[in-house]
């Protein structure tokens, strides 16, 4: 991404001196958070383009001509990192309130549905604005097309992106089997109308999918340091085996990052032990999944061993816990992720399950949730963990490990500015604690990305919020209508689901997590 000033705002004020070094930029007086050191001492920092470039003492010497940013009263941290999104929940946020996962994906045809290609990119860049306002300067995105991903959805959730100065991972949700396919038995319950109405929804055949995929890949101009492409056979069993299996491929050959959906609930658990006899992480290792590209969404269910599996293989897991709170999923146990050398990376999940975009809260949740999972304080995460996830973790998820979530020499100058004026921060006794525990988005006052203001004085300083306000409206208003018919549909199905998928979470399911690390 180049570098580019930012406008000039009222608090942070860069002082251009000259125009001789424009790609020079010095913040100056900030704290500089140190997570592991649990402090927080006022430090200067070089940005050079894009990049830090030097981290010292207040007074660091500075290029002349550079942009000063005077960020004394401030605490400074690396970019949070959102390891698990979907652009095309934000025009769906608040649509629903007693779902579980299953219900959720039921209603999926009424609240993403008869989406135009100006609907997808405005759902994911209203995304992106409310991640920028609260702290976070990257996502892995799974946005959805029906009845499959194409080039140009794909282009249009990338550009709002880029519009925003956001980084992105895009991999498109991809699947051969619709949800009722998916579920053993489900077909079977529904009334002649309804199986007619569950016709309609079948997708695409996965080759059409993966076809695409190669389009959009080789079509693909935005700056792939920024925004880039992988692939996401979204739920195991909701795939064939030779879609994933093409998936691993394309993986290969393009480096691309693979994202999958794994026992996120009960269901999906026992499902996976229906089909195929052993869970789903196993599964997946069977089809040469695991791998230090691939990253497991949620991993409620997991075991000891498919824990292990995915350690041993160098892989990922976004670990959504405001997400499972709501759907009813469970908590996921991220102590015994760590344990066994699991990278974890915390998310938010889309706006229609979650139904915001905040990694504060994310990180708050998923301290919160280790906590409440067993008396044994050894079994807990620290807030440094925490801390830790939400930015390497979730940068080493999205390929982008070696460039972003630190604020080192070195990394890209994604830098959140967090104002210690601010209730939040008053007293100021332990920045790691009160970032994960405090802290709740209210405190972002600036966010740098790539050496460029993003936003400034808590106002976005790349795109017209108020138009896309009124751009959303007319959206949403619009879909409302066209998806009545759906809504329709989708309730009544959802009367069958609801009944069917419960008993299938209550049917008794073991797992053994605290074994051996
Ligand atoms: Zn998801």
């Amino acid at each position: 991404m180049k570098a580019k000033p930012g406008p000039v705002g009222r608090g942070l004020v860069p002082r251009r001196k000259s125009a001789k070094h424009p790609d020079f930029t010095i913040i100056r007086g900030g704290r500089v958070l140190d997570a592991r050191a649990r402090r927080a001492d006022p430090a200067d920092i070089l940005v050079t383009g894009d990049t830090i470039t030097e981290i010292g003492a207040p007074g660091l010497k500075a290029p002349a001509g550079a942009t000063v940013i005077d960020a004394r009263g401030k605490l400074l941290h690396a970019g949070l990192v959102n390891a698990h999104t979907h652009a095309h929940g934000n025009l769906a946020k608040g649509m629903g309130d007693l779902w579980t996962l299953e219900l959720l994906l039921t209603a999926g045809p009424w609240i993403s549905g008869n989406r135009s290609l100006e609907d997808k990119y405005l759902s994911a860049k209203l995304g992106a604005v409310e991640m920028v306002l609260k702290g976070c300067t990257a996502a892995y995105d799974l946005p959805f097309e029906w009845p499959a991903p194409t080039s140009e959805g794909l282009e249009a959730v990338g550009r709002a992106y880029a519009e925003v100065g956001m980084r992105a991972h895009v991999a498109p949700m991809m699947a051969d089997r619709t949800f009722f396919e998916a579920i053993p038995g489900l077909i079977d319950v529904l009334t002649p109308g309804m199986r007619k109405d569950v016709e309609k929804l079948r997708l695409a055949p996965w080759k059409t999918s993966v076809d695409n995929m190669r389009k959009a890949l080789r079509a693909w101009t935005l700056d792939r340091t920024q925004v880039r492409l992988g692939v996401a056979p979204t739920i195991p069993h909701h795939c064939s085996d030779d879609f994933i299996r093409a998936c691993v491929e394309l993986a290969k050959e393009y480096e691309l990052g693979i994202h999958t959906h794994v026992a996120e609930s009960k269901v999906q658990a026992v499902v996976g032990l229906q089909r195929y006899g052993k869970t789903l992480t196993a599964h997946l290792d069977d089809l040469g999944v695991l791998g230090p590209r691939f990253t497991v969404a949620h991993g409620v269910w997991l075991d000891g061993d498919d824990m292990k599996r995915l350690g041993d293989r160098g892989a990922s897991v976004a670990h959504n816990p405001g997400s499972n709170l709501r759907l009813g999923n469970g908590l996921a146990d991220m102590r015994g992720m760590l344990d066994r050398k699991v990278n974890v990376g915390v998310g938010t999940d889309g706006a229609n399950c979650s139904d915001n975009q905040n990694v504060y809260e994310a990180m708050r949740l998923a301290s919160f949730v280790s906590k409440g999972q067993t008396p044994d304080l050894e079994r807990w995460v620290t807030t440094e963990e925490v801390v830790l996830a939400a930015t390497e973790g979730g940068a080493r998820a999205l390929g982008f490990g070696d460039k972003i979530g630190r604020l080192a020499p070195g990394y890209k100058a994604d830098i959140v500015f967090l104002d210690l004026g601010h209730v939040n921060w008053i007293p100021f006794n332990d920045p790691t604690n009160q970032l994960v525990h405090t802290e709740d988005g209210t405190g972002v006052e600036s966010v740098m990305i790539g050496g460029r203001m993003v936003v400034e004085q808590r106002r976005v300083t790349t795109v017209d919020v108020a138009a896309l306000a009124r751009d959303a409206e007319a959206a949403r208003a619009r879909l409302a209508r066209v998806n009545a018919p759906t809504k329709e549909i989708c309730g009544r199905l959802a009367a069958v689901v609801g009944r069917f998928c419960p008993g299938l979470a209550h049917t008794p399911y073991h797992i053994t997590r605290y074994v051996g690390t």
